[in-house]
């Protein structure tokens, strides 16, 4: 079998425009514009073009966009009033504060600062427990992403077998809860999981967020699975010419695409729609804080 490409890139335009949709009825009924306010401390290089890209696509679907980038030493108190000012400013619907802070930070503390009404990343303590719950919250936007590809390849999945390999707070627990509440049958998989190839061999839906280049083979991949492929791995390509480099994700896309039914391709799968359904997120909270109708499709 060869596998058909789950296109992350181009579903994640479409659900763009959903949104885009969305924010300009705001705008015209209501006269309503949401907005997202992103927070950047420190000046680490990754981070600093991933707020960029956030930017961009924020006012390019229409929205208003507030970047505040703070010192590296900035105090734990200081970025707390920040974000105090943030929960109480009517202008701004999302908030988002960019990971890892440094290390003179408390995670924990800072994302739990966020009113979890704003808080679009879904990493609020009460989000995880009514995600857990199966109650409405905001979603984390890498799982909501892969779920929405999930539901638009299959229709349903109830009772489909799903294994979700690494069990991290912004992907694997998250994603599971989701499948879970899609009704699949869900296993939970990580670094201890014992045979880990029969585990994944028994799987309808593979999602793979692990941070390990290529370590899903395509012997592992029952026929005609579908493939979600989290990971974002650069590796060396010399192939490319000396010192260079490419992305590849945590499953061997070549030969699992010769076993698999559906496959996501690493780049151009999950990435897009990781920033996409933030801004999914945004027009949510905003119509939910405004007491209007939610956009169809941009939620669970
Ligand atoms: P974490 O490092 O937080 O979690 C990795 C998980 O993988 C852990 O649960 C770990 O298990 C598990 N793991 C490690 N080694 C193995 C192994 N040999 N076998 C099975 N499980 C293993 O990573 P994240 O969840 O933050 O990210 C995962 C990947 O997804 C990364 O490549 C990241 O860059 C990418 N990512 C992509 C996004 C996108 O938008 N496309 C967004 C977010 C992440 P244990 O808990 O036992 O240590």
């Amino acid at each position: 079998m060869t596998a058909s490409i789950i296109d992350g890139k181009a579903f994640a335009a479409t659900v763009r425009e959903k949104v885009a949709v969305h924010v300009a009825r705001l705008k015209a009924d209501h006269d309503i514009q949401p907005g997202l306010a992103v927070v950047l401390v420190g000046e680490d290089p990754a981070s600093q073009v991933y707020v960029r890209s956030k930017g961009k696509m924020t006012t390019e679907v229409g929205m208003n966009s507030y970047e505040h980038k703070l010192d590296v030493d900035t105090s734990e108190a200081d970025l707390l009033a920040l974000i105090t000012q943030l929960n109480n400013d009517p202008a701004v619907h999302g908030i988002l504060v960019q990971l890892p802070l440094p290390d003179h930070l408390n995670e924990d503390l800072v994302i739990n600062s966020i009113d979890p009404a704003k808080d679009v990343d879904g990493f609020h303590i009460s989000n995880v427990g009514l995600l857990a719950t199966g109650q409405k919250s905001m979603v984390p936007c890498t799982p909501l992403g892969c779920l929405m590809m999930l539901r638009n390849h299959h229709g349903s999945l109830s009772g489909l077998n799903a294994v979700v390999i690494g069990r991290s707070n912004i992907v694997g627990k998250p994603m599971a809860a989701l499948l879970l509440g899609d009704s699949c049958t869900v296993t939970i998989a990580h670094s201890r999981t014992k045979a880990l190839p029969d585990v994944v061999k028994r799987a309808d839906i593979v999602v793979a967020a692990v941070g390990r280049a290529e370590m899903v083979p395509g012997d592992w991949i029952k026929d005609g699975a579908t493939v979600i492929d989290v990971g974002i791995n650069r590796i060396d390509a010399p192939e490319r010419g000396e010192g260079k480099t490419r992305l590849v994700g945590d499953v061997d896309f070549a030969a699992a695409s010769q076993v698999a039914g559906a496959i996501t391709p690493v780049p151009g799968g999950v990435g897009p729609m990781t920033i996409a359904c933030l801004l999914a997120n945004t027009v949510t909270a905003c119509s939910r804080a405004n007491g209007l109708v939610e956009p169809e499709g941009l939620t669970v």
